[in-house]
């Protein structure tokens, strides 16, 4: 199979022969026997040798069978005179063809007339088309060898053709299937492209460290982003970019990740971009390893997210901060609030919470309007900002209420309220300062509550509170002032809103009920009474009125309770009409100034009215003076509105209030009520006697009826009797007390 000439070496079998006659002619028998030996050993020799050839060849074809690729060896004729097994299977030879020794030229020729390369030698790498084509390779002035080219087969592989020029002249040439190698070359290729694609046309970008964290490959968007990081920074690592910041704490964690070789999520970073407005950066990175394991570097993605940073703040500022003043808000106040209380304990200092509420703010509202009430606000926050260390907190809750939070203050109580004192009254004098807006000078004062602290004990709502009723206080001792909390002031407040939960209650229990008290004529009879709630409790028992009046008036709860009022007195009403002896009796009903100035009062008088049965002519309203004084016009329509079904309208507590005799005239009113506080003194005291004849010439010269209340002796009756008051209530003619009592 294998066409490798035997050229042995040492004495050929002529040399031999022609030495036997020299020796004989000359009968030199030794030397014909030395001769004789010498050939033997020659002939033994060759032997040998032929052996050892026969061996080497042997090798040498078993050599050239194994080896994957196919070889063939060209002596300087152009002869092929070596060849393998695998150059027939990769060129699908045959054997006969080659056995022969043909030429490199009537190998080709056989292979194109099959049509091996093609019809136009497409099947031939480009570069050594015109070589292969030119029928005269081996030759020296033909187109020179490439030293190696790619050529398919006819069956689909393709084959590296390599070409080496032996010194002596002829070459050897080699042919490998590189039909895998180039498939993964070719899929490697689209993979890349594929990667390159992806880095381009997402806005993250790759990048690649060594095994000292240095930066080594960027790769992604760089045409979009001027932002993200070019050549200029590789071998660098992450913390020795120039710009680069991140939240305190976070380049030790991320660095002990990384001497870790774990793979890490989202680190953010802050950097400078070229416009030098900040940038946020998000990074995930994992640890490369090589195929022995050993640890070679980091690679990841990073991606810019300012402008989800952006939103973010955004949102937080929404949150935490207040729109106007850019103050922070309730929440943040009250976020910052728990951290000083915690500071505190921590430092055993002394923290203190101000709260500060301008006095009269509405009337600016009400005067100039809100857009001048919202600059005024900006340019207190701002002198309240000027006023504090950085340390403190000021806060805006709304409206025109702001709040101090001051830190570090002393460890003693007495010398800490001496400390928030002194900042409380520069914060006075700042805001006492004239403001000026829109060349309009406003002066404006402050009230000021203030509550310390010093641990985490109380809540932090509790804080806000305690502050809030020392600034009422503060409000209550005449303004422009500052109070600290003390106990009793919590006191009264835990008292209070224990007693509004206990009205809450009461009306879900029906705890409330009237009691009446007639108002005689001026012969002692019952002309009617009024309605006046009691509550009855079950641990205190009857609860007079004027322990929880005050308060439901406060939290609206006076509204639920009026409408019960309103709908007993007016059953009572409906009762008392179908009896002969009570049907001209007439009920008062307290209204309260709350109550009466609701957009619902009339209409729901009317329900109530129509649903009890009672007749409007019955019923009077009793109205305080305090309550005209706020919008007459609005009170003369209500007041109007009822009257035309008959309702009758009295001015309770006459001679207290600052009525003015102007609009006392246009109030559709019925009658007064003078107050108890005159009767009582009447006959003691000549001030309060003349106030109570004037009050009874002036409902005479209105036309108004007029009832004198709280009378309680005969002397009082008889002197108002002698200066014409003619309708009575008192406790002369009967105590409030259950309906029954009216019928003795
Ligand atoms: P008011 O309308 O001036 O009621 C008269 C108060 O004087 C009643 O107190 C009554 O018990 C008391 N009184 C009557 N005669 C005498 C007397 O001869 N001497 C003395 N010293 N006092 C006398 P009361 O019932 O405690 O009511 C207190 C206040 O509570 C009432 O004052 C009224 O303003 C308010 N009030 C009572 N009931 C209601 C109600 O249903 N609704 C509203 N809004 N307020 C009510
Ligand atoms: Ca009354
Ligand atoms: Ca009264």
């Amino acid at each position: 199979m294998v066409g490798l000439a035997n050229r042995p070496g040492g004495y050929s079998q002529a040399d031999v022969q022609f030495l036997q006659p020299l020796l004989n002619t000359a009968g030199h028998l030794e030397l014909a026997r030395r001769a004789e030996l010498a050939r033997s050993e020659v002939e033994s020799q060759l032997a040998r040798t032929s052996a050892l050839l026969a061996e080497k060849t042997r090798a040498l074809e078993g050599t050239l069978a194994s080896v994957s690729q196919g070889i063939t060896s060209v002596d300087a004729t152009g002869h092929i005179r070596v060849y393998n097994r695998r150059y027939l299977e990769l060129l699908d030879l045959p054997e006969e063809l080659l056995a022969t020794q043909p030429t490199v030229e009537e190998v080709v020729r056989f292979q194109t007339g099959r049509g091996d390369f093609g019809p136009g030698f497409e099947l031939i790498e480009p570069s050594a088309r015109a070589y292969v084509a030119s029928d005269h390779s081996w030759r020296v002035d033909g187109p020179s060898v490439p030293e190696t080219y790619i050529r398919k087969t006819r069956a689909g592989r393709f084959l590296e053709v390599r070409t080496r020029f032996l010194e002596a002249g002829g070459r050897v040439r080699t042919f490998s299937d590189v039909t895998e190698y180039l498939g993964t070359l070719q899929a490697l290729r689209e993979s890349e492209a594929r990667w390159r694609s992806l880095t381009h046309l997402s806005s993250d970008w790759y990048w690649e460290q060594d095994a000292d964290f240095r930066f080594v490959r960027f790769d992604g968007s760089a045409e979009r982003d001027r932002d993200i990081p070019d050549e200029s920074q590789y071998g660098l690592t992450r913390w020795e970019l120039p710009d680069a910041v991140v939240a305190p704490g976070q380049w030790s964690k991320h660095r002990q990740q990384l001497q870790a070789h774990k793979v890490f999520h989202d680190f953010e970073m802050r950097r400078t971009g070229s416009d030098g407005t900040p940038i946020w950066v998000s990074i995930s990175g994992e640890p490369i390893f090589d195929a022995e394991g050993r640890f070679t570097g980091y690679r990841g993605i990073a991606r810019n997210i300012t402008q989800r940073k952006k939103a973010e703040a955004e949102i937080e500022r929404l949150a935490f901060y207040d729109e106007l003043t850019g103050l922070p808000n309730r929440r943040l106040l009250l976020d910052r609030l728990a951290q000083a209380a915690q500071l505190c304990a921590r430092e055993e200092c002394h923290g203190a919470l101000l709260f500060l509420d301008l006095d009269n703010f509405k009337a600016i509202n009400d005067t100039f309007g809100h857009e001048w009430g919202d600059r005024l606000l900006v340019q207190v926050a701002e002198r309240l900002q000027a006023g504090v260390r950085s340390v403190d907190t000021v806060a805006r809750l709304g409206g025109d209420e702001f709040v101090l939070i001051l830190q570090h203050l002393h460890s003693v109580e007495p010398e800490a309220a001496v400390e928030a004192e002194a900042i409380a009254q520069k914060v006075i004098a700042s805001l006492n300062e004239p403001f000026q807006v829109d060349k309009r000078e406003i002066h404006r004062t402050p009230s000021i509550g203030i509550a310390l602290f010093r641990d985490a004990q109380q809540s932090v709502h509790e804080l806000l509170q305690r502050a809030d009723l020392a600034m009422y206080q503060a409000k209550v001792q005449g303004r422009n002032t500052l109070c600290f909390f003390d106990p009793a002031m919590q006191a009264a407040a835990s008292a209070r809103s224990a007693l509004e939960g206990d009205i809450r209650l009461a009306l879900q229990r029906n705890e409330f009920l009237l009691h009446y008290q007639p108002v005689v004529n001026e012969q002692g009879e019952v002309m009617g009474a009024e309605a006046l709630v009691r509550w009855m409790h079950p641990q205190r028992g009857m609860v007079s009125p004027g322990e929880f009046i005050p308060l439901a008036e406060q939290t609206g709860l006076i509204l639920p309770l009026g409408r019960l009022v309103m709908r007993l007195a007016c059953e009572q009403l409906a009762l008392w009409a179908a009896m002969p002896r009570t049907a001209g009796w007439s009920v008062s009903v307290n209204v309260s100034a709350k109550e009466f100035r609701r957009p619902h009062f009339v209409p729901q008088v009317l329900e109530i009215l129509q649903e009890s049965g009672a007749d409007p002519s019955r019923l009077k309203v009793e109205l305080t003076e305090s309550l005209m004084l706020h919008d007459v016009e609005d009170s003369i329509l209500k007041m109007q509105a009822l009257r035309t079904l008959g309702v009758g309208f009295s001015l309770d507590d006459f001679g207290t209030g600052y009525s003015s005799l102007g609009y006392l005239k246009r109030l559709p009113l019925d009658q007064l009520k003078i107050d108890q506080s005159f009767v009582r003194d009447v006959l003691t005291d000549p001030n309060d006697a003349a106030i109570a004849c004037t009050i009874v010439a002036l409902a005479h010269s209105l036309g108004l009826k007029v009832v004198a209340e709280g009378v309680e002796t005969p002397g009082q009756l008889d002197f108002l009797l002698r200066n014409g008051c003619r309708s009575f209530q008192g406790y002369l003619f009967g105590r409030p007390g259950p309906v029954e009592l009216l019928y003795k």
